[in-house]
């Protein structure tokens, strides 16, 4: 399946399966029971990082929205080679050219 799938991954989103997300703070505010609710937006991807912390500090609920088409529908989890497939066409995309010496 991986250049099925990769055919179809938009340069932003291999960015963030190869590199993983960049996340930058975007909105945060306090909940019931004094603990907060923190968004962070994917600077490449636009995929919200939604993260709930109690009143101490410690993680209650954390998970990702994804952005619009970044989920693979019908994929299950990349595998090794699929993930070695995005490492080079990322890094093809970002090919600069031999080091001098
Ligand atoms: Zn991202």
């Amino acid at each position: 399946m991986a250049s099925d799938a990769l055919a179809n991954i938009s340069d932003e989103h291999r960015e963030c399966r190869d590199w993983s997300h960049s996340w930058t703070p975007f909105r945060a505010w306090k909940i019931k029971g004094g603990g907060w609710e923190e968004h962070r937006l994917c600077v490449n991807c636009n995929s919200t990082l939604i993260r709930l912390i109690d009143k101490q500090g410690y993680t209650v609920y954390r998970r990702i929205a994804y952005a619009d088409g970044y989920v693979l529908k019908g994929l299950g989890r990349l595998s090794a080679n699929d993930r070695a497939a995005i490492r080079l066409a990322s890094v093809k995309a970002h090919e600069t050219g031999q080091m001098a010496e």
